[in-house]
């Protein structure tokens, strides 16, 4: 993989674009940007990008997955399918893409499976705390019935003539570059340096056969929005007995109702009265442990923050570490008074010596009555 860009996005096409025109606008922007006729420093990454996203988007079932699960869906098959061979194309990309510039990543594995991408919705408590899931989804998994070979059960896998099982055929060809050599997959066994004279009728010769699959996810203390759980060997398998790709299971964390968090450290707002403010007070506060009794202060200031130290977030790598949970106290200026409030609010202005605007003439009154 070269890029984190969208596929789409680097080929300048709409989601909407069918094959004729990511064929078009692959080749109009390979030509543009291959290296050898762009002298541009960038010109050898923007090719690779292009190359990468052409991959995946001129593949129904690469696209299909990049579709649904974005980047995970295809991370791993891009690349991978380098030698599937373009056609059609001139002579200068022929070799340029057959020499493989930017696969080789899955050398003498071209047949493992695809990466799978599980969206996994957890509560908040599941994602601090941990927890254990059970998920279900569909997956390409081995064919019991010829143990993924392909071949009906009794019959034999042989290795191909063609190739003599090394799966590619390489020839030296001159351009307007130069000598290239140039590594086509083999046409015959596609590329696997195997054939099967009579394909197994279960899955048709290909090894493998959709089915659901249950596994169980642990999902540790700690975990945060959009980190993925990766589980080698839970994804698709290869076609005729290629190992299986990995599955990425994505966390998707449930807001909660009062606390917020970032990372390890959980927050919260509590609101008091001026006079608990003032006076003092203690407040019940939700932690993942349940509700705690805080005590606030005389004389707390709006802003203030109070903090239960190891009440936070465990950390993912850091055993029995864990971060704080902290409280924000604010102070609740009261907009409607009653008349007993509003005459003790004046008494405690005039005590303080403050020219307060509300119920005029009361406050005089009240400043004659203290003269
Ligand atoms: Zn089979
Ligand atoms: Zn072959």
């Amino acid at each position: 993989m070269v890029t984190e860009r969208d596929y789409y996005e680097i080929l300048e096409i709409d989601r909407t674009a069918d094959d004729a025109e990511i064929k078009r606008s692959f080749r109009r922007l390979a030509q543009r940007w291959h290296p050898d006729v762009n002298a541009d420093a960038g010109s050898e990454l923007r090719f690779k990008e292009i190359n990468e996203a052409y991959q995946v988007l001129s593949d129904p079932t690469k696209k299909q997955a990049y579709d649904m699960f974005g980047r995970a869906g295809v991370d791993g098959a891009a690349g991978a399918g380098f030698a599937q061979g373009f056609g059609g194309l001139g002579d200068i990309f022929d070799a340029f893409f057959g020499g493989g510039a930017a696969g080789g990543r899955r050398t003498g594995r071209a047949n493992t499976g695809s990466d799978l991408r599980y969206d996994l919705r957890i509560t908040f408590a599941e994602a601090v705390l941990g927890s254990d899931k059970e998920i279900e989804f569909p997956v390409l998994d081995r064919c019991a019935t010829c143990n993924g070979t392909g071949a009906k059960p009794g019959t034999s896998v042989t290795t191909c003539t063609q190739c003599e099982g090394r799966g590619e055929i390489r020839s030296v060809r001159q351009t307007m570059l130069g000598q290239m050599v140039n590594v086509q997959p083999c046409p015959r066994c596609h590329g696997e340096g195997r054939t099967v004279d009579t394909p197994c009728e279960t899955c048709r010769g290909e090894g493998r056969l959709e089915r659901r699959k249950k596994i169980r996810v642990t999902v540790p203390a700690g975990i945060d929005e959009g980190h993925q759980i990766r589980l080698s060997g839970e994804g698709e398998v290869g076609p005729h007995g290629g190992p299986a790709g990995s599955l990425y299971v994505a966390v998707h964390i449930q807001p909660h109702k009062t606390l917020k968090r970032e990372g390890t450290e959980l927050f919260l707002e509590r609101e008091i009265s001026i006079a608990q403010a003032a006076l003092g007070t203690r407040v019940t506060i939700p932690t993942m442990e349940g509700d705690e009794q805080v005590e606030i202060k005389a004389g707390t200031q709006p802003g203030a923050e109070i903090r239960l130290r190891g009440k936070g977030v465990p950390h993912l790598r850091r055993a029995n570490a864990r971060g704080d949970l902290h409280v924000f106290v604010k102070v609740a200026v009261p907009t409607r008074l009653n008349k007993k409030q509003r005459e003790l609010l004046e008494a405690l202005a005039a005590a303080s010596g403050e020219s307060v605007t509300s119920g005029s003439g009361i406050l005089d009154r009240v400043k004659d009555a203290l003269g």
